[in-house]
C-alpha cells in the first residue's frame, strides 16, 4: 500500500471518528434544551417579586401602582391565582387550571405585608411568600423586613403560602455539604413551628443551585424548588428547577407591556429572559 492510500484511510478513519463526536456529544445537549423546554410547558407562569414600594429604590421593586394594575389585569383577563398546594398538586397531576399563575415574594421584605398582602386580599388573589428566617425583624437601610408577628399573620390567611429561602440567603452551591444541609433542612423546621403548617417549597437564593442541591431538597422532603432561570440542570427534574419571571423596575419604561408578554409567553420564553438582574435603580 502506497503512503498516499494510507493518508487518506486515515484522514477519512479521523472523519467518520469526528462525526462520532459530534453525534454523541452534541445530541445529549440537543435532547436537554428541547426537555427543558418541554418540562417548563406544562407550568403555568410564576411570577418573582421582591418588594412592594410607594416609591421604588431597586431594580427589585415593584409600585404598588403598579403592582394593582398587574393584578387587576391578571383577574380582567380571568387569570386564577394558584396557591402552592394547587400548584404542587397540578404538577403531580401534571394538569393546571387553564389560565393560571404562581405569584412569588423573595426575602421578605415588609412590603409584602404593608403593600401587597392587602392588595391580594381585595382581589381575593392568592400569593406565596419566601422567607429566609435570620432577616426576621430586621432591616437592611431602606428595606426593613416582616416582623414575626407580621410573618404569623401572614402564614395564618388561607390565601398565602409560607415558603423556604433557606435559613441566612446563601449562595448554595458555595457552602460545605454541611452548612447547605442545615440551610435547607433547618428553614423548613422553623417555618413549619413558626406558621404550623407544611412548608412544600423553597426558593434557591439569587437562583443559585446545583444537582446536589436538588439532591438535599428531596431529602428534606420539598416538593418544589424554584430557581430564576433553569440553566445547568436541564436533566433535573423540572419541579426542583421552575424557572420565574423577574418582576422590577429593571423592566423600565415598557415593563407593564412586557409584564403582560411574559405571562402569556412564559411557556416558550428563552431561557435567556429569566436572567436575574440586579444593581441600583438610580
Ligand atoms: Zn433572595
Amino acid at each position: 500500500m502506497n503512503s498516499g492510500k494510507t493518508m487518506l484511510k486515515i484522514t477519512r478513519c479521523l472523519y467518520c471518528m469526528l462525526l462520532c463526536f459530534l453525534f454523541f456529544f452534541t445530541m445529549p445537549l440537543a435532547e436537554a434544551a428541547k426537555a427543558s423546554t418541554e418540562t417548563r410547558a406544562a407550568f403555568p407562569a410564576v411570577l418573582m417579586y421582591h418588594d412592594i414600594k410607594t416609591r421604588p429604590l431597586n431594580n427589585f421593586d415593584v409600585t404598588r401602582e403598579d403592582f394593582c394594575a398587574q393584578l387587576d389585569w391578571l383577574k380582567q383577563k380571568g387569570y386564577r391565582t394558584l396557591s402552592m398546594e394547587e400548584f404542587i398538586d397540578g404538577m403531580s397531576k401534571q394538569s393546571f387550571p387553564k389560565k393560571s399563575v404562581l405569584i412569588t415574594f423573595d426575602d421578605g421584605y415588609e412590603g409584602i405585608y404593608l403593600l401587597a398582602a392587602p392588595e391580594l386580599r381585595k382581589r381575593n388573589m392568592h400569593a406565596t411568600f419566601f422567607i429566609f428566617p435570620k432577616a426576621i425583624d430586621t432591616a437592611l437601610k431602606g428595606y426593613p423586613y416582616v416582623t414575626l408577628k407580621e410573618l404569623k399573620e401572614l402564614a395564618a390567611d388561607p390565601l398565602f403560602s409560607i415558603g423556604s429561602h433557606t435559613m441566612s440567603h446563601p449562595y448554595l452551591t458555595q457552602i460545605s455539604p454541611q452548612e447547605k444541609k442545615k440551610e435547607i433542612s433547618d428553614s423548613k423546621a422553623y417555618l413549619e413551628k413558626l406558621t404550623g403548617k407544611p412548608v412544600t417549597a423553597l426558593a434557591y437564593p439569587y437562583g443559585d443551585y446545583d444537582a446536589s442541591v436538588i439532591a438535599e431538597l428531596k431529602e428534606a422532603g420539598y416538593k418544589a424548588g424554584f430557581a430564576v432561570n433553569d440553566r445547568g440542570t436541564a436533566n433535573e427534574p423540572a419541579r426542583y428547577s421552575i424557572p420565574r419571571i423577574y418582576m422590577g423596575m429593571v423592566l423600565g419604561e415598557n415593563r407593564q407591556k412586557l409584564f403582560k408578554q411574559y405571562v402569556r409567553e412564559y411557556k416558550k420564553m428563552p431561557e435567556e429572559a429569566f436572567a436575574e438582574r440586579f444593581g441600583d435603580f438610580f
